[in-house]
């Protein structure tokens, strides 16, 4: 199984976790130990949001519906300080959604309110054979950004937050979701989790018990990776005739630089990743402008995203974005200023064949959790808003004449603009998994036709299947200079990371494994948490370190063989401008 280079799967090393069995809650508290609510939200970011904010809404104008569903009609359970706090995306973003959701608003007011940066006007994109030359090729249709709006996800939920807060929601934030309440084939609401145990899960002096939620409607909002999600989808088989979900990582840099950039960019490669199949390297990146008018800051986003179905294990999304800043095309937008945040997420990438079903009884998914984003176009944003608007309509349909079949809003997704526009790029990513040079043409010819040629249903494989080899994409990283170029650990220091270091380890891992699966986790983690002893031997199995208290819960582990399960509430990262 383990030989060095042998090629292993991480898949063959699963983590020791029972998702059902662990994350399903079958008996309910009594009625005087439990917090009733209307409908409990797991998950304050965009999409969680949205849905508050329009239920809200609704609400707001039936006093009626509103004091039927008790004393906290809307819920949020947000695991972050505050929302926001675990949140990163680009990100720019298509605005029709968020125009609908806040239809009193203008643009202008957006980036008054400090979460938007300016709508796109000029944009470029780059192929980027090496690392010094950068061609300016046509924008690719899914490339096109046109009119659309700079924001940061993580200053926009925070807004939400406000929104939803003065509406009337409860946001119960710095509490984790951790157990899904199911009797009778319904879902009943969530546990949150316990608080102030120690490394060993005992209980500490502060300790404190979580709480069964229950709830008229729950939704999950939980973005990329969700722990709820996952145990939901096996519990209710709602992943049935779908493709298996797949995921790229993100790492992001916000740098406030000396002069305003002008335009959008995008770079398609093939630098920095490896052109040759052998690597499976597929990924790209982005530049956009932020300007604050609230600070008269001129801010840049800039960030590097990796396809996790690669196969060299020293394939490094945040050591990727460190090379990608040595690029002529990037120093000159950069040097001279200074970085003030880095992050990163994993997102979902199987878009259309991947959405597992949406709804089941008594609960439904939105935004990411429910996989609705274009990894062409690299867009989620939007979708999250309008599943979100989408949710909160059918929720307050059937919660209004006492009712709990919310299964209207799997086609009222369908219908809706989130379900053309991932139908018509149903097709459009899976072809690169036989490469950047076989798989482009096909890509090409699947953009043009909107999916129809060479057409079909095009599956995946999951990206821990994929056999892991130790190749040669570390030797191009650059030794950081804590200026301009930096190693994980400053990295994840200025994201303000505050998990306790007596914390219980929540992230599931096998710890004896092969040195491929140990090298595939030690560099894929942007957060610097996997570490192999120095005397571990070159061959055969090594005795992994896990430095959970560095995890920025970005998600990733959980695509490549293990399992991120969400840590004690008001750990993790607190993002800002992300
Ligand atoms: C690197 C990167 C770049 C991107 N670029 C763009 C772009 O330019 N344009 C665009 O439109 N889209 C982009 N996207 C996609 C977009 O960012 C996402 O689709 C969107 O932000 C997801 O929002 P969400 O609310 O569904 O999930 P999230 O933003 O992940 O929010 C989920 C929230 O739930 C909380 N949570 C999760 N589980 C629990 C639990 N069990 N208990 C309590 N709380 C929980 C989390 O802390 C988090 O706050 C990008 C994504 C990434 C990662
Ligand atoms: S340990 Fe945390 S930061 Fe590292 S890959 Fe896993 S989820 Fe991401």
């Amino acid at each position: 199984m383990s030989s060095s280079n042998g090629a292993v799967a991480p898949s063959a090393f699963p983590p020791p976790v029972d998702p059902v069995g662990e994350f399903v809650k079958r008996e309910l508290d009594s009625e005087d130990e439990r917090i009733e609510v209307g409908v409990a939200i797991v998950g304050g970011g965009t999409a969680g949001l949205a849905t508050a904010n329009r239920l809200l809404q609704l609400l707001g104008d039936d006093p009626e519906t509103m004091e039927r569903l008790g004393e906290v009609p809307v819920a949020v359970i947000e695991k972050a300080k505050t929302c926001g706090g675990h949140n990163l995306s680009g990100a720019v973003m298509r605005p029709g959604p968020l125009q609908e959701l806040f239809g009193d608003m203008t643009r202008e007011q957006w980036r008054e309110q400090g979460f938007a940066f300016g709508e796109v006007t000029k944009e470029a994109v780059y192929m980027t054979p090496t690392s010094k030359i950068a061609l300016r090729i046509p924008p690719p249709p899914p490339f096109k950004n046109h009119g659309n709006e700079v924001v940061s996800v993580s200053a926009l939920a925070r807004f939400q937050q406000q929104q939803a807060e003065e509406g009337g929601a409860y946001i119960l934030t710095e509490t984790s979701a951790t157990q899904l309440l199911v009797t009778d084939g319904k879902v009943q609401g969530v546990r949150t989790g316990d608080k102030g145990r120690g490394k060993d899960g005992q209980p500490l002096g502060n300790f404190e018990p979580g709480t069964d939620v229950t709830a008229q409607a729950t939704v999950l909002a939980e973005g990329c990776w969700g722990h709820l999600t996952g145990a939901a989808i096996r519990e209710f088989d709602l992943g049935e005739n779908r493709e298996p979900q797949v995921w790229e990582l993100g790492v992001k840099e916000v740098w406030k630089v000396p002069k305003p950039l002008d335009r959008l960019i995008h770079t398609i490669g093939p630098w920095p990743l490896k052109l040759s199949p052998k690597y499976g390297q597929i990924g790209g990146t982005w530049i956009y402008p932020m300007k604050n008018e609230k600070t008269g800051e001129d801010l840049v986003s800039i960030g590097f995203v990796v396809d996790l179905e690669y196969a060299d294990a020293t394939t490094s999304a945040h050591d990727l974005l460190q090379l990608f800043k040595l690029h002529p095309l990037v120093r000159k937008i950069l040097e001279g200023g200074e970085r003030v945040a880095w992050g990163a997420k994993a997102l979902p990438g199987g878009g259309y064949w991947s959405m597992p079903k949406l709804t089941m009884p008594g609960a439904l998914m939105v935004g990411d959790s429910g996989g609705m984003v274009d990894t062409v176009a690299l867009k989620g944003v939007h979708h999250c808003i309008k599943s979100g608007i989408l949710a909160a309509d059918a929720i307050y349909a059937q919660l209004k004449r006492g009712g709990s079949d919310f299964s209207s809003y799997e086609q009222a997704v369908e219908d809706s603009s989130i379900g053309k526009e991932l139908y018509e790029v149903r097709n459009t990513r899976q072809p690169f998994q036989k490469g950047f040079v076989w798989g482009g043409p096909i890509v090409n010819a699947m953009i043009a036709t909107k999916g129809k040629f060479p057409g079909g249903r095009w599956g995946w494989h999951r990206n821990d299947d994929k056999p892991m080899f130790i190749g040669d994409t570390k030797d191009k990283y650059p030794k950081p200079d804590g200026k301009y170029t930096f190693d994980k650990l400053s990295s994840v220091y200025i994201t303000g990371n505050a998990t306790r270091d007596d914390a219980p380890n929540h992230i599931r891992v096998q710890k004896e494994i092969p040195r491929e699966v140990a090298e595939t986790w030690v560099w894929m983690c942007p957060a610097g948490v996997y570490e192999i002893p120095e005397d571990a031997p070159e061959h055969g199995n090594v005795d992994l370190i896990v430095n959970y208290t560095n995890c920025v819960q970005c998600g990733a582990i959980t695509a490549k063989g293990g399992r991120l399960t969400p840590p004690e509430g008001g750990d993790g990262p607190l993002y800002t401008q992300t």
